[in-house]
């Protein structure tokens, strides 16, 4: 029995007797903590995301208003939820879209996951920057990464992300060496601190890796190189520095949207994938705390990272443990991502046992119920059918 209070779990008890009044009897099937994606980039931009959005313009057609993008923001923010993701951490999205997402959510304008952003993603110069515009903020030199810092708290951040090496999906860089000095990185790490919010590093390479571990950041996204380097692991499990291996993404360059990049971004990307799934298994030896990032589309898919990482190598129960607490222990929340009493009751309700297979939690209709902070938000039979009249 979870008896729940005002948004929050206050008993999880054997249940003595007869059930209470206005209980809902879940007899065979499976309450478990809400899905956190702990590493998501809520955008209008779905060109990743096939079928999700509206359908392409075609010629002769008036130009799409840019405001349409915010209702495919809120399409995002109802599907998420509707997979069982209450909690996801943005890591980067064009023109403040998340953090309006995030505001939408908050004042009641639109069902949605709790929803943690990072405003600006802070990157030293460099190409990544003429290609992602206005998702960056280019900074040089530690005043100025502090500058940064300061930056995306007035714009309503909820932690930093940092790029500690260049990104694989970017031509012009290469993802191998470190992008930031050691000063610059630390005095963003600092900064962040100070403050009071935490701080996630994109990581590629072994050099950015060092620093980044070094420097005491909270996250470390990607991170597929790690493997190479036994000590690191073991560093961030004692640092408790969580990995986001977001493998999904290494197989959208690799393998799903291989007509859409650079044909080396590509093969880098091969290399890249199979190097991830190697770093999975060395982290999880190490005892470093993994957590699930999906970094891919459409939304609501998010669960197939889950999958993924049990293929790599976790158990189910481990990969689920990485979805719900790890992801949590990454976003620096204590009271998500678990079953106990004092938590935020968010809750789903499968048909099935994911212990048994958990690719159960891919399926939306085997998800009976989405329960956030107590009240039920969203399920298979509630979801709204949408068709492009
Ligand atoms: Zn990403």
């Amino acid at each position: 029995m979870v008896r729940v209070e005002d948004g929050r779990i206050v008993e999880v008890a054997e249940l003595d007797g007869a059930p209470p009044e206005n209980s809902t009897d879940l007899d065979g099937r499976t309450l478990m903590p809400g899905l956190i994606d702990a590493h998501a980039h809520l955008s209008s931009d779905i060109s990743r995301s096939p079928g999700f959005g509206p359908p392409p313009a075609l010629h002769g057609e008036l130009p799409r208003p840019r405001a349409l993008g915010y209702f495919v923001l809120a399409k995002t923010a109802r599907a998420l939820l509707a997979a069982g993701v209450t909690t996801v951490r943005d890591v980067g999205s064009y023109d403040d879209e998340a953090i309006v997402l995030r505001e939408a959510v908050r004042l009641g304008l639109v069902a949605g996951p709790r929803i943690l952003s990072c405003g600006r993603i802070i990157s030293a110069t460099a190409p990544g920057g003429a290609i992602f515009g206005s998702m960056y903020r280019e900074a040089d030199g530690p005043d100025d990464m502090r500058k940064a810092v300061r930056e995306q708290l007035r714009r309503g951040a909820d932690f930093i992300k940092l790029m500690a090496t260049g990104a694989r999906s970017v031509l012009a860089e290469d993802p191998e060496p470190a992008q930031m000095t050691a000063d610059e990185l630390c005095a963003i790490v600092n900064e962040a601190h100070r403050l009071g919010v935490r701080v996630a590093a994109h990581v590629e390479g072994l050099a950015g890796a060092r620093l980044a571990v070094d420097s005491g950041v909270d996250t470390i996204e990607h991170g597929l190189s790690l493997h190479r380097e036994p000590a690191l692991l073991d560093a961030m499990a004692r640092q408790g520095i969580v990995l986001v291996p977001t493998l999904s993404t290494f197989h959208d360059l690799a393998e799903r949207f291989t007509d859409d990049f650079a044909p080396p971004l590509v093969e880098q990307a091969k290399r890249q994938l199979q190097e991830a799934y190697l770093t999975l298994v060395a982290a999880r030896t190490a005892g470093v705390t993994l957590a699930m990032g999906h970094d891919s589309g459409p939304p609501g898919a998010n669960a197939i990272e889950l999958v993924r990482m049990v293929e790599g190598g976790l158990s189910a129960l481990e990969g689920i443990a990485a979805a719900t607490h790890g992801s949590a222990q990454a976003l620096g929340l204590p009271d998500v991502g678990t079953v106990t009493a004092g938590a935020v009751a968010d809750l789903i309700v499968l048909d099935d046992d994911p212990l048994a297979d958990v690719r159960v939690l891919c399926e939306p209709t085997r998800i009976r119920m989405v329960i956030q902070a107590g009240n039920h938000v969203a399920s298979h039979a509630r979801a709204p059918v949408l068709t492009p009249v």
